[in-house]
């Protein structure tokens, strides 16, 4: 008999690759992006492995860097400590910005 398929509540169906050849689980991308030629727009989202049960399937911060001007993707895994830390660093850097 062949097991049902569970998803995380923020697997995305639409993204979910579970069953598919990466086997993630895949969130919402929050998509993130300037207009200028060379700008870097960033895809952010939730994933972890569908070989792994859950609860405990350890979930990732996927980042997808890519540069309008080179169609190469840079994509980035980050664990929650990580996840965490970036966002603390943002949190300091981006006050010190002028708009
Ligand atoms: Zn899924």
């Amino acid at each position: 008999m062949p097991q049902l398929l569970t998803h995380p509540e923020w697997c995305d169906p639409a993204e979910c690759d579970a069953v598919g050849p990466f086997a993630q689980h895949r969130g919402r991308a929050r998509r993130i992006g300037g207009p200028r030629p060379g700008d870097v727009h960033i895809a952010a989202r939730l994933t972890c492995t569908s070989d792994d049960p859950l609860p405990e399937a350890p979930v990732s911060v996927e980042l997808v860097l890519t540069r309008t001007e080179h169609p190469a993707d840079a994509a980035y895994l980050l664990d929650r400590s990580t996840a965490h830390h970036l966002h603390a660093a943002l949190g300091e850097l981006l006050p010190a910005m002028t708009a």
